[in-house]
This record gives structure tokens, sequence and C-alpha cells, in this order.
């Protein structure tokens, strides 16, 4: 069977990896760190989510933006020093306000094909991921909001979620270690969490043993194309001192090549003489560990939404807590600020008082988002060369069907036949 090379052994990647197995090619993944799923898809909010399914191309959005611009602690940070990376990719954004109906119902029907996806992968394979399967609870504090999210639900709905509004007392009886007053919630019984990581190992270890190679520590520098497959040669960070490549670099050849490379894909596509504008969506979370009685007990296991402080979390066995939020655009920065962390450790003490807070681990990661915030699973203008990337803020929820087009799409290239479209999942 032909053999294809993943770059990237993110979310994207392993998905990737594994749906091309499950058609029968030869699979190798080139990683540039030691391990699977150690960027993006490392501690991020857990959620898989149909229910955040709304892209945030919307006037409202840009409004807030604004607004926030002169507050620290604003769920949404836009750096305005000048930078064409930056600012192609806002215009290109507000372009996009004008499909945020049809690709807010397209993401919802592409999350629910996701997560059956996603399900049936981690039973046939038997990864333990901390899933919890009790639903995500999105609440509100005032009527302009709640109004807001009934017209946004109305679009879920649309595109096949089974989601309804709630009252202050339901959000209570849905989850009990919530306290106070909100003006109302909905609900998604169908939506679950779990961790990325763990998830994003566990599958690494199926491709392995169902054929697949990885390449560890390996950062992809070159791709050229003699004839009809693909070469790609990478500099290993542990090469061997007696390597007798001249260059640095290492080599291997393939059918084809696809691109999961997360937030590294803009410039990885750029060498291949595509556009993909993918940029940096830089978030935060904290792991709050529950290491007594009294803070496992407080701690809730329902997943929420703060949709005020556009706070998310998830609660990852009994003995962890994951709170993450906030989207800030500045570029490839992955330093992680305390002024950032104060609002996720501030809120967690607001909500469950219960909780012991000192064990707290901060973490930072990019979004990978495309300006349309769909993600793009696209062949490229190179023959054979393919790219399952731009998750944004959805990639755990969405990656399991997006593997899948991006396979299927591969297939029939491979075999001379025509394009699969979003909604041909098999
Ligand atoms: C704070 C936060 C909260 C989030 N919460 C959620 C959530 O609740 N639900 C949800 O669905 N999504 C969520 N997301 C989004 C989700 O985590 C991402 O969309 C997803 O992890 C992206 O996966 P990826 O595989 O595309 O990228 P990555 O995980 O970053 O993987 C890309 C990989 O490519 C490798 N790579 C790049 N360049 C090269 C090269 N040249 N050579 C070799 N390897 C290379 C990188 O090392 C990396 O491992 C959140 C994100 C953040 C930051």
């Amino acid at each position: 069977m032909p053999h294809i090379v993943v770059i990237g052994a993110g979310i994207t990647g392993v998905t990737t990896a594994y749906s091309l197995l499950r058609r029968g090619f030869n699979v190798t993944v080139i990683e540039r760190h030691r391990y699977a799923g150690m960027e993006t898809s490392f501690a991020n909010g857990g959620q898989l989510s149909a229910s955040n399914a709304e892209v945030w191309n919307h006037a409202s959005t840009i409004l807030k933006g604004l607004s926030w611009m002169m507050r620290k602690d604003a769920p949404l940070l836009f750096n305005p020093f000048p930078n064409w990376h930056k600012f192609s990719w806002i215009s290109e954004f507000v372009a996009q306000i004008p499909h945020y109906r049809r690709n807010t119902v397209e993401t919802t029907r592409l999350a629910i094909q996701a997560r059956r996806y996603l399900f049936e992968i981690a039973e046939r394979e038997k990864i333990d991921f901390n899933h919890e399967r009790r639903g995500i609870l999105h609440i509100y504090r005032d009527r302009r909001a709640f109004e807001h999210a009934t017209c946004v639900n109305a679009l879920l709905r649309e595109g096949g979620l089974d989601r309804h509004a709630v009252t202050s007392e339901e959000i209570h009886a849905i989850e009990p270690a919530t306290h106070g007053v909100y003006y109302g919630g909905f609900f998604t019984p169908s939506d679950s969490t779990g961790d990325i990581h763990k998830f994003t190992r566990g599958l690494a270890a199926a491709c392995e043993r169902l054929g697949a190679r990885f390449i560890y520590d390996a950062s992809v520098e070159r791709i050229t194309h003699p004839g009809a497959g693909v070469d790609v040669s990478w500099r290993s960070s542990v090469a061997a001192e007696d390597s007798d490549c001249r260059d640095g670099l290492e080599r291997i050849s393939a059918d084809g090549l696809v691109v999961c490379a997360g937030t590294a894909s803009r410039t990885i596509a750029d060498r291949l003489g595509d556009r993909v504008n993918v940029y940096p969506v830089k978030g935060y979370s904290i792991t709050v560990h529950l290491d007594d009685e009294r803070s496992q007990r407080s701690a809730p296991w329902v997943s929420l939404l703060d949709d005020k402080a556009k706070i998310v979390t998830s609660r990852l066995g009994i003995d962890r807590f994951r709170v993450a939020g906030t989207a800030e655009f500045n570029g490839f920065n992955k330093d992680i600020r305390a002024d950032r962390i104060r609002p996720l450790t501030d809120w967690t003490r607001e909500l469950f008082p219960g909780i012991e807070m000192t064990k707290v681990v901060p973490w930072s990661g990019l979004r990978p988002m495309m300006p349309s915030m769909l993600p793009y699973v696209q062949a490229g203008r190179r023959p054979n060369v393919f790219y399952n990337t731009g998750h944004g803020h959805l990639g755990w929820t969405l990656s399991a069907a997006t593997s899948e087009i991006v396979a299927e799409k591969v297939k029939q290239a491979l075999a001379g036949r025509g394009r699969v479209s979003m909604r041909g999942i098999p």
C-alpha cells in the first residue's frame, strides 16, 4: 500500500494517522517533540463540545474585543502592534461575518459526527482518557447574554444538537457543586469531556501497534517533489554523532503527505506554495489537583462554560479539575503570564470555595485558528499534498471527523478519483 507521511503528532496528526492506517496505508508520523501531544494538545479545556460550535465571526465579538482592549484581565486580548499576519487574519475574519450562520451550523454537524467517531475509537483501542459523559452546562448571568444564547441555540439545533434551556434551580440540580443565582443556562446532555493528552498518547500507541512508525525529536525542514512522490527531510535534535548526512538532515520518501502541524502549518504551507492562514490564538489553563476529600466533593463533575468569563471546566477523574479560557492575539509568544492566570484561579475560588488551591499547574497553548474558524481540510497545489489543520478552539472536538475526511481524500486522490465534501464522511 502507498506510504503517507504525517507532519505533527498532536490530536489532528494522530487521528489522521489512525484513519489512514484503517484504510490500509503505510504511515510515518514525524514530530519535533519527544512524545505525541506536547503542544496545543497538552492541557486544553477538555471539552468535546458540539455545544461550543458557534463561530466567533460575529459583530458582537468585535465590539466586545474593542471594549476589552484596556482591561488586562479581559477574556480576549489583542496586541495592536502592527503585524501583517495578524491584520490579514483579522480582515479575513471580518469578511467571514456574513457566513456566521452557515459556518456555525456546519461546525455543529461536524462536531456531532466527530464525537461518534471518537467514542468508537476509544472503545476499540481501549484508551483511558478520563472520559466523562455527563453533558456540558452553559451558564449565563444576565438577560442579554441569555437572549443571544437562545438565538445561537436555534443554530445548534438546526445542526442537529439536542440542547435545551434550564433555570437557575435546574443548573443546581444538574450540578449540585454550583452556587449562586444565574439568569439561566443551556444544557447539552450528549456532550462530554476528557484528557486530550492522554487520548493522543493512547492513540499514538494504538497506531504503533497497527504498524505506524513515529519519528520523534525530528523537525521537518524541507519537502521536495521528485516525480509523483514526496521527499520529506528533517533535522533530529538527538542526531547520532556518526550520522553520515552531509547537511545534517535525514530524509524519507513517500507517496503522499498530510500536514497536521498546528500553528506551524502556515509556514510549512508557504514552503509548499499554499496559503493556509492559521493564526496562533493563545489560551491558558490551570489544572487544580484535588488531593483531599473536601476538594474532590466541591469540584463539579458536569462540565461548565461560563459565558461571561469565557471559561470552561472539565473534571479529569477524581483528583484533577481543569479550568481554561482567554484568547490572546499576540503572535507565537507562549509565556505564562501571572495576570492572565489570575482570572482562572479567582474564578475557581469564587465559584468553588471548597476547593483547596495549593497545587495548581498553569499552562498556555496556541490555538491554530483559521479566519473562518472552520478547519482547513484540503488538498494542496502540489500532487498528493494534503492539510488537516486550523481547528482553532475546537480541535479536540472535531479532529476525529476531519481525520476521516482527509484520509478519504488521500485514498481517492491516490486511486485517481475525485473529491469528497465536508459532508461526505463515510
Ligand atoms: C486554552 C485552550 C483551551 C482549549 N480547549 C478546548 C476544548 O475544550 N475543546 C476543544 O475541542 N478544543 C480546545 N482547544 C483547542 C485544541 O486544543 C486544539 O485545536 C488542538 O489541540 C490542536 O491540535 P493540533 O494537532 O492541530 O495541534 P498541536 O497539538 O499543536 O499539534 C501540532 C504538532 O505538530 C508538530 N510540528 C509542528 N511543526 C513541525 C515540524 N516542522 N516538524 C515536526 N513536527 C512539527 C508540533 O510539535 C505539534 O506537536 C483549546 C486550546 C487552548 C489553547
